[in-house]
């Protein structure tokens, strides 16, 4: 491909793009292809000679986009979006034009200081304490793990990493709602999975602090060391929020690491009137949450906050001979000793053109704007009789079922509400999931697409309506 050819090529797609996210409503939400179908369409090796880039883009719409679940339909309303929004979608472009690797300050020191400034920017955003300092990862699985090896460093003078485990015996906690990445970073971090300890929660579904020192004693007595907890400020079931205040002194009290998943919720933080949920982040030691669920940042963007930077670089730092600059004692960070991989994406570039696009009062606007639709609905689906909520509705998720007074066991409900999730995702028109809540089959309605309005809100409930009715009819 020519110069003159990429000008040409490029115009089209970013017509294509437009033209596709302004008509994404016709298309299904759900991808209706079925396994193996898109593999079984694709040539089996690569062409003897280039093609034209027309022959690549007529199969990337004619092979590759029915095969796509699509996320930026403003009917999606499954598990937790990864919204997007046109500034952020410019700086994925120019990201790519430059493909800069931006592992340590040399090797782009304006990625480094921009991301620099950009985590001081969400910082005061979001409220999150002042002497914490931010590192964008790729996702929150990976910045939970960084939590959990610096933990693990910090607590044995770094030695594990020097001369590997000896006879410690570390447990970790977390409630029995905490995300499946906690479990993950536990294997990977060598700790055993057997020593994770899932502490009750109480009847909104947040930890139980009373519990959780109960199981610390208990470890202690037993002679585990307790190294970590893991409190959630939005469950991935039901946006659940764990009491950060009360976890911390815990916390304190047997100087255990507490780390804080804020994953989705966290975006919320830039609301004074949701502020609460980190009330006690000082007393963390480390903090994560998402731009790119629910802040309008393309996947993948995630901010991490350590309280103790010199611990998180002390278990992550090298320095190989050929990494080594002349800037490397200056007042720079090196990114590449704050995480996992080496290579590093210029990430800051897209929360700096969707934060200068939308202003803080954009963006709290918006946000407050799903908030307000999810509460709307609560309100419709709290009036009817055949329905009921099944957590609190605290931010844009909703938890709920349909329990109709014609069935009597829970079994029968639970299938009932999987046909009603199954049907409305197999009409292509909305998509939504489901969790388990106390046992029963819960559907999640989530509420934060970029651009979803009341419109698409009622539609989807109209739909859960008719199909409910059908079931209805069909049992009578
Ligand atoms: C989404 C989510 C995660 C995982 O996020 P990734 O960025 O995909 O790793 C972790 N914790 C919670 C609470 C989440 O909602």
């Amino acid at each position: 491909m020519n110069k003159e050819e990429f000008r040409k090529n490029a115009h089209q797609l970013v017509d294509w793009v437009v033209d596709y996210l302004e008509n994404i409503e016709e298309y299904p939400v759900k991808s209706q292809v079925a396994p193996r179908e898109i593999y079984n369409k694709l040539p089996s090796e690569i062409p003897e000679q280039g093609e034209h880039f027309t022959d690549i883009f007529k199969d990337f719409e004619e092979k590759i986009i029915p095969g796509m679940t699509h996320w930026q339909h403003p009917s999606f309303f499954a598990y937790f979006p990864a919204n997007s929004s046109y500034p952020s979608l410019l700086a994925e472009m120019l990201m790519s034009a430059l493909g800069a690797q931006c592992m340590i300050w040399e090797t782009s020191p304006a990625a480094a200081e921009l991301e620099e400034k950009m985590m001081l920017w969400l910082q005061q955003l979001m409220g999150i304490p002042a002497n914490f300092q931010g590192v964008i990862q790729d996702t929150a699985s990976t910045a939970t793990l960084c939590a959990i090896l610096t933990a693990r460093e910090h607590y044995t003078n770094y030695q594990v990493n020097m001369r590997g485990f000896q006879s410690e015996k570390f447990t970790i906690y977390c409630s029995v709602h905490t995300h499946s990445s906690i479990d993950k970073a536990v294997k990977i971090a060598g700790l055993g999975s057997q020593n994770i300890r899932k502490v009750t929660v109480d009847d909104v579904f947040a930890l139980n602090p009373k519990a959780l020192e109960q199981a610390i004693q208990q470890d202690i007595d037993k002679g585990y060391t307790p190294l970590c907890v893991i409190a959630a400020v939005g469950t991935t079931s039901s946006t659940a929020i764990d009491p950060v205040k009360a976890i911390g002194k815990i916390c304190q009290r047997y100087k255990v690491w507490l780390h804080v998943d804020a994953a989705y919720v966290g975006t919320a933080t830039m609301l004074p009137e949701k502020r609460w949920v980190i009330e006690g982040l000082e007393l963390a030691d480390s903090y994560v949450f998402n731009p790119h669920k629910w802040m309008f940042t393309n996947f993948d963007c995630t901010a991490y906050f350590v309280k103790n930077k010199e611990a998180l670089i002390r278990t992550f730092e090298i320095l190989p001979e050929y990494l080594k600059t002349k800037s490397d004692d200056q007042q720079v960070n090196n990114y590449r000793d704050w995480g996992v991989p080496l290579g590093r994406r210029f990430r800051a570039l897209k929360l700096w053109f969707v934060m200068r696009s939308f202003g803080a009062e954009g963006l709290q606007a918006k946000i407050r704007g799903h908030v307000q639709l999810a509460e709307n609905l609560a309100k419709v689906i709290r009036q009817r009789k055949d329905f009921e909520i099944l957590a609190p509705v605290d931010f844009n998720l909703i938890c709920f079922r349909y329990c109709p007074a014609y069935v009597k066991n829970e079994e029968e409900l639970n299938q009932l509400n999987a046909q009603i999730l199954h049907s409305i995702n197999d009409s292509g028109k909305a998509y939504l999931t489901h969790t388990k809540l106390n046992g029963k089959y819960t559907l999640r309605l989530v509420i934060g697409q970029t651009n979803v309005t009341q419109k698409q809100v009622d539609a989807v409930w109209n739909l859960i309506l008719d199909e409910a009715n059908t079931l209805a009819t069909q049992q009578s």
